[in-house]
């Protein structure tokens, strides 16, 4: 079991609403550059709240991308609203443009096409 919770391969931080696994290699963890100095390998958890797109530790399956779909679509609905302050509906299109690119990238990296239309 030590060994288990010690093995740096196996460390992995799933969140049900997440758009990723981390998979917490301390060695390449941009959230916390200082993660692997001086804390117990048992105790190394990856910072959530400042996780990076860039994180070489990011993973995703179809089920996060199937996620991102759908958050994706309840953005899209939420900009169809005609009396949206400028700033919120900004906030809005970034983020769907974040959940598009992550969809695109797993598409592309599974060698398939994306159906940039069916949001
Ligand atoms: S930046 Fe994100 S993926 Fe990378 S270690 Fe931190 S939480 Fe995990």
């Amino acid at each position: 079991m030590k060994a288990l919770r010690t093995n740096p391969g196996l460390q992995l931080f799933e969140d049900p609403e997440a758009l990723l696994t981390c998979n917490l290699d301390p060695y390449k963890v941009l959230c916390d550059p200082d993660l692997a100095k001086g804390t117990k390998p048992s105790m190394r958890t990856p910072s959530w709240n400042r996780c990076n797109p860039a994180c070489a530790n990011i993973s995703r399956t179809d089920t996060h991308i199937q996620r991102a779909r759908e958050q994706l679509a309840g953005l899209n609905a939420d900009c169809a609203g005609p009396h949206l302050p400028h700033p919120i509906r900004r906030r809005l299109e970034l983020c769907c443009a974040s959940r598009e690119k992550i969809i695109q990238t797993h598409e592309d990296a599974a060698g398939r096409t994306a159906d940039r239309d069916s949001t």
